[in-house]
């Protein structure tokens, strides 16, 4: 199969953490929220989440492999042959102009997407104010003085999920001026290519470098992950996931949306620990029906990975 697009889903369970924070204020650290008929969720911004995987990608690189660090303005180097970052979450550059008034913006489309991670249970019911000190010398006396600076944590199930546009990874859009089209051109080759989208996936087992980690030890990996290698680029599987009814995955949705991805004759493979929701044997009994056999959620991204090589 030509695999055009792939997509991960996941659903992940944390302890009481802090992913995100909101705008606050300065001795209260709040959490960025949503709301939903007026209850309000958690949720992590899409930028925080690239911001994770990114930093994920950037641990593992072998020697020889290359991620350039944003600059000073924030802008990055723009190199798709050379480096991974760019090319794969692409880039938005001011370049210099020759003249006055000819300088632009030299950008590239991220071929991967991120979707912000959404808490699926009320922020109310979940989550506590806790409080730190920070300590500082005052500064006319000299002492070491505290602030009290307060905290708000939560425990939630938060889904997340990545979409990769697996035929613009290496490659640059260039316009055909004469017949008006556009022409991919690849910039590093086809085994690169898959490298540097594995690495994505492989990633997503080594998400860590949340905020605030020094007092939260936090894991936001998943617990429940479903990928998909496609025919066809689309976005279709993050609906997979949705909790009703307390902790119960949707079985109804699970049903549909899995069939209609596999009618583009994808292959999905599925992944879960125990624990997390209450409808597990439900779960698993209709991944069975579709044909699907959940194993730990790291076997089913190896899976997936071991399809593409
Ligand atoms: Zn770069």
């Amino acid at each position: 199969m030509d695999i055009r697009g792939i997509n991960v889903v996941w659903l992940s369970k944390v302890d009481l953490t802090n992913l995100n924070a909101g705008e606050g204020e300065s001795n209260y650290i709040d959490v960025k929220k949503y709301q939903i008929d007026s209850i309000e969720y958690p949720y992590v911004s899409g930028q925080a989440m690239r911001y994770y995987l990114k930093e994920a990608i950037r641990r593992n690189l072998n020697d020889g492999e290359y991620m350039c660090v944003p600059d000073d303005k924030g802008e990055t180097c723009g190199n798709i042959e050379k480096c991974i970052g760019c090319d794969v979450f692409g880039f938005m550059r001011t370049q210099k102009a020759e003249k006055r008034g000819e300088g632009g913006a030299d950008t590239r489309v991220s071929p991967v997407k991120v979707s912000p991670a959404i808490g699926l249970l009320p922020f109310d019911q979940n989550s506590t104010v806790d409080f730190l000190t920070r300590r500082h010398r005052g500064l006319e006396s000299g002492k070491l003085e505290g602030d009290i600076v307060n905290v708000e944590i939560g425990t939630n199930l938060y889904k997340a999920g990545i979409s990769i546009d697996v035929t613009r990874v290496g490659k640059e859009e260039t316009i055909d001026q004469e017949k008006r089209s556009v022409v991919p051109e690849a910039l590093i080759g086809d085994s690169e290519s898959k490298n540097r989208i594995i690495k994505v996936l492989g990633a997503i087992r080594y998400l860590t470098d949340y905020s605030k980690q020094a007092r939260l030890l936090t894991d936001f990996t998943p617990d429940i992950i479903a990928i998909s290698l496609q025919d066809r680029y689309s976005h279709r599987l993050q609906k997979l996931f949705e909790i009703s009814d307390g902790r119960k995955l949707n079985i109804a949705r699970i049903r549909e949306i899995i069939s209609g991805v596999k009618d583009n004759k994808d292959k999905v493979f599925v992944g879960m620990i125990s624990g997390i929701i209450e409808n597990e044997d439900e779960v698993r009994t209709v991944f069975a029906e579709l044909g699907l056999t959940p194993k730990a959620p790291h076997e089913a991204l190896n899976d997936a990975i071991q399809e593409m090589s």
